[in-house]
């Protein structure tokens, strides 16, 4: 059963419609390189905790390196974790 038209071509979809989720923009990732292995396939990915703190999340994709930055400076995994997490514990 064939339709009728053409069929349509997804990649034709105006830009903007899809703003859910994270992605990556490849632009962001010029210049960086991996400080561990010195690979320039980095993904940079912006995020905000849920404490509205900003941070990057750097990772390499030639190594297993991963970085947490902020406007500090770099953050310890753990802290960036526990940053995130929504649940508080009274003391
Ligand atoms: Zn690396």
């Amino acid at each position: 059963m064939a339709e009728a038209g053409p069929p349509v071509c997804r990649s034709a979809a105006p830009r903007g419609a899809a703003t859910t989720g994270l992605r990556t923009d490849p632009s962001l990732v010029q210049g960086l390189s991996c400080p561990d292995c010195g690979g320039a396939r980095i993904t940079r990915i912006l995020l905000t905790l849920t404490d509205g703190t900003p941070v990057d999340f750097v990772s390499c994709q030639l190594c297993e390196y991963r970085a947490w930055r902020s406007a500090d400076g770099a953050l310890e995994l753990d802290g960036v974790l526990s940053r995130a997490r929504r649940e508080r514990r009274s003391a």
